[in-house]
């Protein structure tokens, strides 16, 4: 049996892709390594997808896959892929589940959070180290913890601690934040928030869990100890692309043109593990529907 579509990635911008195939009456599957939802599912507060005046990024997921499933999109969780051999009129996607043979295929396996490298971080990972707020802040009620980041991963995880955390030290190697304006608002307006600028976290430190981190300033190269108890990382994205064969730029973010086509015919990106001037659910979400209809288009021609 040949797909019309395989679709690798099971966040926003996988599921839209789903459902556009669908819609246009594409034999696709889906699958995901996980489960279906992606990155969002740890995300606690969405308040900037139109028409969701406020959700959780869990909810919207539960949502896109109700929608892709109405419409019979076949979802397989649980399967890694491993390669995409290209056969010219088709392409044998290798899976931990066998090989799938499709007509195209549509990349929208996200990213990965990108570890700090200070030392000892990987050591106490899981023992006040973290890379998801929404996972873990719930052991750091009325704690002091650190936020590794100016992004706006950073900024609204921050936020989103000082909800249960007795004080949040936001921790930026410059002076300025990345993140989006209106969240920087919210960060500095709340006073549970400090921020430790022109500075990086050089070790975390603690016998059993993180006691501390030792942080260096920048410009005047003087380093401070921070008493805390939680360390969450959020330096930016490793796109999970390792496993396909198509052009990419430096950081491995595959290029595409404004149909999603990459450099490979009949392979398709959508969504943040392509290069793209933002990452967010609602560009997630258009890139998917341009995939499909490309798709569709290429299996047409
Ligand atoms: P990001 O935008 O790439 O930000 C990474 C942050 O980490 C930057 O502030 C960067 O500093 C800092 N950084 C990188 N390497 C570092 C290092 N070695 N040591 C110390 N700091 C380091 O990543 P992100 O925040 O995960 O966001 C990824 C994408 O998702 C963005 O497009 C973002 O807008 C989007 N997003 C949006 C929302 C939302 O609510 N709208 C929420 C989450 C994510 P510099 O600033 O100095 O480079």
């Amino acid at each position: 049996m040949v797909y019309d579509v395989v679709i690798i990635g099971g966040g926003p911008a996988g599921l839209t892709a789903g459902i556009y195939s669908k819609r246009a009456l594409l034999n696709s599957v889906l699958i995901d390594r996980i489960g279906v939802g992606g990155q969002i599912i740890v995300t606690d507060l969405v308040e900037n997808f139109p028409g969701f005046l406020e959700t959780s990024g869990a909810d919207l997921a539960g949502k896109f896959e109700q929608h892709a499933r109405k419409f019979g999109l076949e979802i397989k969780t649980l399967v890694d892929v491993s390669g995409i051999e290209d056969r010219g009129k088709t392409k044998v996607v290798q899976t931990s589940d066998g090989n799938i043979e499709t007509k195209t295929v549509i990349i929208a396996t996200g990213t990965t959070p990108r570890n700090l490298g200070a030392k000892n971080e990987l050591e106490l990972k899981g023992r006040g180290v973290s890379y998801c707020a929404t996972c873990d802040g719930f052991f750091f009620r009325e704690k002091t913890v650190v936020v590794v980041g100016g992004g706006d991963s950073a900024i609204t995880e921050a936020i989103y601690l000082a909800k249960m955390a007795k004080k949040v030290i936001v921790v930026h190697r410059r002076d300025k934040l990345r993140a989006e304006k209106i969240n920087q608002e919210h960060a500095f307006s709340n006073p549970k928030i400090k921020f430790v600028w022109d500075s990086v976290v050089e070790e975390i430190t603690g016998k059993q869990v993180v006691e501390k981190v030792v942080v260096r300033n920048v410009k005047t190269n003087t380093t401070q100890e921070i008493i805390t108890e939680g360390v969450f990382i959020y330096v930016g994205l490793i796109p999970n692309t390792g496993f396909v064969n198509v052009r990419k730029d430096e950081w491995g973010f595959i290029i595409a043109n404004d149909k999603m086509e990459t450099s490979v015919n009949g392979i398709f990106v959508a969504g943040d593990c392509r290069v793209t001037p933002l990452r967010q659910i609602a560009t997630a979400v258009g890139d998917g529907a341009i995939a499909a209809v490309s798709a569709e288009r290429f299996i047409e021609e």
